[in-house]
């Protein structure tokens, strides 16, 4: 006996009132592959638009082992503590390949899985980057749509999953630990450049004064970019995770962030700059998808390969036969 799924309408009508399964179900029909499931994705999501937006979407990233489940967890439980609803969303591309995802482990957040005012999901998984971030994009617009006014987009700080998350977001936070003098080493310019916050975490016992250290070689180093668009003036502060103490701080920043850039209409603008943005990304990404699992083309391709392996056609010439193909079709 399988219990019918909802339609469309059903799913848009719960999500709206709050229901929490129902954005489960929404999200699972995002993330899935089967191509019967894209319309009614689709339509749920349009469906939802118009609920989405009364929200602020905050990205964090950092290393493995810097502390962002446990950052992520003190930081919802005071949000949901101040009378905000959290939703905790991730990018995480290498999940598919390890089968698990930075969010998968139920141990991790216990405290706010069991928060009536959060929600918690796992990385989609995918063979692109593209793919997961599409999904967790879309998913962004049905927690919005369900209420949740918060959203934290979790990120592993290795790869070239921060630019995808920092274009989905209002707010960039990076979070570090203090080393022994050599903070700024092994950050790559471009995720320091995004941050619109550096947090130091840890910094308890015997790393406060490190970190105190950290902080201040943080905020040369960040005095030495151009300023930003947003007329913000990226901060850094310390925080310890675990003994939940400058988790109020955090919070107070991007209250200020959101003040001046909405202010300015930055904020508007950034989220109006995102939305095109990932029209062309989806583009993208479904051109490609449907290029390469195109039964033609898979078997053109093939035959191509060998051609331009044994030097009997140029990898030009070749790919225009293919596209030419594919686009006359
Ligand atoms: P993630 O891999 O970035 O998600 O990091 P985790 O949240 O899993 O934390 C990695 C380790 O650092 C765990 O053993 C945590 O207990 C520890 N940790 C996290 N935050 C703090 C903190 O504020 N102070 C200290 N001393 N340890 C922390």
């Amino acid at each position: 006996f399988r219990r019918k799924q909802p339609s469309a309408k059903e799913l848009i009508t719960a999500i709206t009132k709050g229901d929490k399964i129902a954005l489960s179900r929404a999200i699972t029909l995002i993330e899935s592959t089967n191509e019967a499931h894209l319309d009614k994705a689709n339509e749920v999501i349009q469906g939802c638009l118009p609920y989405a937006n009364q929200s602020v979407r905050i990205g964090i990233t950092g290393v493995p082992g810097v502390g962002k489940s446990t950052f992520i967890e003190a930081f919802g439980k005071y949000l949901t503590s101040l009378g905000k609803k959290v939703a905790v969303l991730a990018v995480d591309p290498s999940s598919s390949i390890s089968h698990g995802s930075i969010l998968g482990d139920k141990t991790r957040m216990e405290e706010l899985v069991k928060d009536e005012n959060a929600f918690i999901r796992p990385s989609a998984s995918g063979d692109s980057l593209g793919g997961v971030a599409r999904k967790t994009r879309e998913s962004i617009i049905l927690c919005e749509a369900c209420g949740y006014d918060t959203i934290i987009i979790e990120t592993v700080g290795v790869g070239q999953s921060e630019t995808a998350v920092h274009s989905m977001v209002d707010f960039f936070l990076l979070l570090k630990i203090a080393g022994a003098g050599d903070e700024l080493q092994g950050i790559k310019r471009g995720i320091m450049e995004m941050a619109d916050t550096i947090v130091i975490n840890k910094a308890d016992g015997d790393n406060k004064a490190k970190a105190k250290l950290a902080k201040t070689e943080f905020n040369r180093a960040l005095h030495l970019f151009p300023a930003k668009k947003s007329g913000w003036i990226p901060k850094v502060t310390t925080c310890s995770a675990i003994d939940k103490e400058g988790i109020d701080n955090v919070w107070q920043l991007i209250a200020d962030y959101l003040e001046i850039t909405k202010k300015n209409h930055f904020f508007e603008l950034k989220r109006q700059e995102q939305n095109q943005f990932w029209m062309l990304e989806t583009i993208n990404e479904q051109l490609k998808n449907r290029f390469y699992h195109h039964s033609e083309i898979i078997t053109l391709l093939e035959a191509n390969k060998k051609a331009v392996q044994n030097n009997e056609i140029s990898p030009f010439a070749a790919a225009q036969i293919l596209l030419e193909k594919y686009f006359d079709k």
